[in-house]
């Protein structure tokens, strides 16, 4: 689907600042985190009313009441404010309190039926939205959402990408696997990006480095939760930073242009691409000619009744890879990948040979 986005933010300088607390827990508390950030350069003030808790009975926020306070935060501080709407009744509260801007939560954009429940209260409204990418990670599911809210009508539209949910060992709370937000770029150069570090990494000391990550992807900004004293939170305690290490950490991000206008960086950047260029086209033709390979050994196989996958073969690939890799200065994650998408191709390209199928059937 065709769409034209128009920017939330009508400044041009980057990053755009989003903090505030994960939850809104008490007056004096939004207070006290609005008057930390007043000063700061900070565009959208934060605070979760209603909270989507995995398991019951830990604190569910503390509903429409907290709306309340985020109107005085506008009042007294001048800040705007948003907030995380999941249902169509969030919604009409938000719009009565004056909230300016609305977001729809990681466990939303995940459910269509409640992304379309609140693009049907957001009809014919004028707010723009903010829309986090889906726990799992889905780009379509998040193209969805998007196109959802566009068909009520909403034109300022942005994403909040907040990494994804991953089973495996990783040293962050959600892992951001940064290739879906880029390819949600190609496709819409003109949707606003901000990268949520806090949900991303669950953890403080990785904070600074996220953030710092998604300037040198062009994300226009970042969300970070921030409250005045984070161990005692009643959610997300472990990411929270204070309103002064917020300071820090925005001061210490390094904003890069996207292109530049002199003719001699503009010329190596082209000559280092070409170069890419080519080596991306080697690799292609090698792995061609790998496949030609397997499917060589498909019909050896098939003629001589042998099934494909060999599980001890297939493991010293991986470990001889593996090991070379790292000798080349490749990760071990990176190298498995590659090498399981190899593998995957390989498999396919026997099967089709073994049981004489189109290969993209
Ligand atoms: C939040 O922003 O506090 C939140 C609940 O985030 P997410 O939807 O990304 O889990
Ligand atoms: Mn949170």
């Amino acid at each position: 689907m065709e769409m034209t986005f128009e920017p939330i933010w009508g400044k041009t300088e980057r990053p755009i600042v989003i903090a505030g607390p994960c939850s809104a827990e008490t007056e004096e508390q939004v207070m006290e985190t609005a008057r930390g950030l007043a000063d700061q350069k900070v565009d959208l003030f934060r605070a979760g009313i209603w909270k989507p808790r995995t398991r019951p009975g830990s604190f569910e926020g503390v509903g429409a009441p907290g709306l309340a306070w985020l109107k005085r935060v506008k009042e007294e501080t001048g800040l705007k404010v948003t907030t995380e709407v999941a249902k169509g009744e969030h919604v009409f509260e938000a719009l009565k309190h004056g909230i300016d801007v609305l977001w729809l939560g990681a466990r939303t954009t995940v459910n269509p039926f409640s992304v379309q429940e609140i693009a049907d209260a957001l009809r014919g409204m004028d707010i723009p939205v903010l829309i986090k990418n889906p726990i799992n990670p889905d780009l379509k599911l998040w193209i969805g959402a998007i196109e959802r809210i566009y068909d009520a009508g909403i034109r300022k539209i942005g994403v909040i990408h907040r990494g994804f949910s991953f089973a495996g060992e990783t040293k962050y709370r959600n892992i951001p696997r940064w290739q879906i937000p880029i390819e949600l770029k190609r496709q819409f150069p003109n949707l606003e990006i901000i990268c949520d570090n806090s949900h991303i990494c669950g953890r403080r000391d990785l904070l600074q480095d996220v953030a710092q990550q998604s300037m040198d992807l062009n994300f226009d900004g970042i969300m970070t939760e921030v409250h005045p004293r984070p161990d005692e939170a009643w959610s997300d305690a472990a990411q929270q930073i204070t309103p002064g290490r917020f300071r820090e950490l925005t001061s210490h991000l390094v904003r890069r242009t996207p292109t530049s206008n002199d003719m001699e960086f503009l010329a190596n950047l082209h000559h280092l691409r070409g170069e890419i260029d080519e080596l991306d086209n080697e690799v292609l033709n090698l792995l061609g000619q790998r496949m030609k390979i397997a499917d060589k050994i498909g019909e050896y196989k098939k003629h001589n009744g042998i099934s494909i996958l060999q599980a001890a073969r297939w493991s010293e690939i991986l470990d001889q890879a593996v090991a070379k890799g790292a000798a080349k200065g490749l990760s071990e994650d990176f190298v498995s990948q590659l090498l399981r998408a190899v593998h995957q191709e390989s498999i396919n390209h026997q099967e089709a040979v073994m049981n004489s199928k189109e290969i993209n059937a």
